[in-house]
């Protein structure tokens, strides 16, 4: 077997090992051997690909730079991205994965922004089918770096998470397709004509993508933003699938259609989870459809009733069945494990515990099933939206950890809230709901919640860890009389 054909082997159990590691990140019970899996692979991955541009500068040294200097480069490559990313990520919370992850995209995408603009330096000549390779890879790349670049900046709440409304928001986008289609022909026209006056139409054009993603993400509202975390997941896959066409690397091409298709799906459940259109997610325009931003229901709606720590547990220790429904805030609180706690002492006192999952609690997909299980919450007792939303009229107790917008009945009832039509939990079906936050503030879309106001509904206002920590230590006491 030659050097390339083995090279091209440890490629293709790279890939297999990535797939395995999707088959087994599909389950809780899987996923920690499906991401060593992944991590394998990976190393497989770079190790081959390392091999690779060294064989190529000993074999084609009239083609490529000496070998030390491949060595020297790639070397330095490593050093600087294991220095940057290996603190990253062992310093980073749980409720900044998201914007770690948007972050991230942005790196995929500007990688093949410029793999683009050097292929296109490199290859004079390379005909009609490569410049129009180089330019859907510029668009998808520059397109994936500026809306990761907005992604971040939003969900980080360094930009406001209301979109953006520019007059004419549809029309701009349409002119800008059109205007990078009429650049492509002419780009194929030129052929090997004018190489610079080529070099400035893909840079016009990676211009255009910028711009494309930067409006197009700013223009979606708080709410929205899940879908646009999985797909802008879709696009870093179909900018590094771009990247490997021009490079003619396989290995890339295949891990960019795996991250690619798999976005793609995650994008379209969370569409149906959201009751949001998957077409016009893709074409950017969802979400506060004729701009209207987020402020209908922004107002106090009536008045709420608080309820003390005593109380809290006056009603659990009277209560059956109880169902907890985390979101964001146990997230941040951190208050996870005292919840674990809380759920123990309470099934000992045969009281049935579940908990209710919204898709899009927190801030990533699977954001508080991973927090639960770290907290190893029985996976048994933990159910999705559709599973348990028949189940709250027969309830006793809702504790709310920390949720907002996903226990929101405005999404019901009001047609013109910016979530109208989401499917959330409808905790105001129990009997009594019990709501953790610090204060009346908003969730992350930025809408008020009539939930706090309702007759069943009373507000425990503190840091949802040590509230919850407070009840727990207060159980063992009633349970004694
Ligand atoms: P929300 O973001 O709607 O609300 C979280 C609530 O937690 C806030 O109202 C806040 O109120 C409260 N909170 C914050 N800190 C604490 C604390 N220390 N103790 C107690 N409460 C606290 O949460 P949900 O999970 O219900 O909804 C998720 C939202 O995020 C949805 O709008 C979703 O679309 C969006 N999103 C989801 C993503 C995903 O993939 N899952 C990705 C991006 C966005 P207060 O300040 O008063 O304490």
């Amino acid at each position: 077997m030659t050097i390339i054909g083995l090279i091209q082997g440890l490629y293709i159990v790279a890939g297999i090992m990535f797939i395995l590691s999707l088959a087994g990140l599909s389950k809780q019970s899987t996923a920690r051997p499906g991401n060593i899996i992944g991590i394998v692979g990976m190393a497989l991955a770079l190790s081959a690909t390392v091999w690779y541009s060294i064989y190529l500068s000993a074999e084609f040294p009239e083609d490529r730079q000496p070998v030390w200097l491949t060595t020297v480069l790639i070397a330095a490559a490593l050093a600087i991205g294991l220095s940057v990313g290996a603190p990253i990520a062992r310093r980073v919370e749980m409720t900044q994965m998201p914007e770690l992850i948007a972050a991230f995209h942005s790196f995929v995408g500007l990688a093949a922004v410029l793999v683009g603009i050097n292929s296109f330096l490199a290859e004079r000549g390379g005909g009609s089918l490569h410049v129009v390779e180089v330019a859907l890879g510029v668009l998808i790349g520059a397109y994936t770096f500026t809306g990761s670049v907005v992604a971040f900046l939003k969900l980080s709440a360094r930009m406001k998470s209301a979109p953006l409304v520019l007059p004419g928001r549809n029309l701009l986008n349409m002119s800008a397709f059109v205007l990078f289609f009429a650049l492509i022909i002419w780009l194929v026209a030129l052929g090997d004509g004018n190489h610079t006056l080529g070099l400035v139409l893909v840079v016009v054009m990676t211009l255009i993508g910028f711009a494309l993603g930067w409006h197009m993400v700013a223009a979606i509202g708080g709410g929205d933003m899940p879908v646009v975390v999985s797909m802008l997941n879709s696009y870093s896959g179909w900018a590094a699938a771009a990247a490997g066409f021009l490079l003619g690397n396989n290995l890339l091409l295949i891990t960019g259609a795996l991250v690619g298709s798999s976005g793609a799906i995650l994008s379209y459940i969370m569409c149906r989870a959201m009751n949001r259109s998957f077409i016009s997610v893709i074409l950017g325009g969802f979400g506060s459809d004729d701009g209207a931003p987020a402020g209908a229901s922004d107002g106090p709606a009536g008045e709420h009733t608080e309820i003390t720590v005593d109380g809290a547990v006056e009603s659990l220790t009277s209560a059956k069945s109880v169902i907890i429904t985390p979101g964001y805030g146990m997230a941040v609180a951190k208050a996870q494990y005292p919840v674990a706690e809380l759920t123990q002492r309470l099934r000992a006192r045969g009281v049935k515990v579940r908990f209710g999952v919204h898709p899009v609690a927190g801030r990533l997909p699977g954001h508080m099933n991973v927090l639960l299980a770290e907290a190893k919450v029985p996976y048994d007792i933990v159910l999705e939206m559709d599973e348990i939303n028949g189940d709250f009229a027969d309830t006793d107790v809702v504790l709310v950890i920390g949720a907002n917008d996903t226990v929101n009945p405005a999404a019901n009832d009001d047609p013109t809230s910016p979530i109208a039509g989401m499917p959330v939990l409808e905790v105001w079906k129990a009997q009594h709901v019990i709501v953790f936050k610090r204060s009346m503030a908003t969730g992350y879309a930025g809408v008020q919640n009539p939930l706090f106001f309702k007759e069943n509904t009373d507000m425990l206002f503190g840091d949802a860890k040590t509230q919850v920590e407070a009840i727990v230590a207060a159980l063992p006491a009633l349970q004694k009389v």
